[in-house]
């Protein structure tokens, strides 16, 4: 896979936005007092946070899960309780250490895509 998209200023600015979770999610357009939708607009289901968006979304953990089949990564995909980091160090110790540059790799650009 192409992967050279990695070093780009893009990925690490939206991961940046995402820790901080300064991205325009509706619950921070709702803080504002700016007009949002009340549920994440691909579930319908929760209050469109960053975790959800990124991490519990069933649309998000289907990509998860895609992308980790795809990439031959025996760890599990995103549970309901765990922020992004939380995912990473419980998957790294799901994963050998030779997918380890994998498993960085789709941590970055995963929620980045999503
Ligand atoms: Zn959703």
């Amino acid at each position: 896979a192409d992967l050279e998209v990695l070093g780009t200023t893009p990925v690490k600015f939206f991961h940046w936005l995402a820790h901080q979770d300064r991205c325009w999610t509706a619950t921070r357009l709702a803080s504002r007092g700016l007009q949002h939708h009340p549920r994440c607009l691909l579930c319908d289901q929760d209050p469109e946070t960053i975790q959800h968006l990124l991490l519990t979304c069933p649309f998000a953990k289907q990509i998860w899960h895609r992308t980790l089949d795809w990439t031959h990564i025996p760890a599990q995909t995103p549970a309901n309780d765990t922020t992004l980091m939380d995912w990473w160090l419980r998957a790294k110790a799901q994963t050998p250490p030779m997918l380890h540059k994998a498993l960085q790799s789709i941590t970055l650009l995963v929620p980045w895509m999503i």
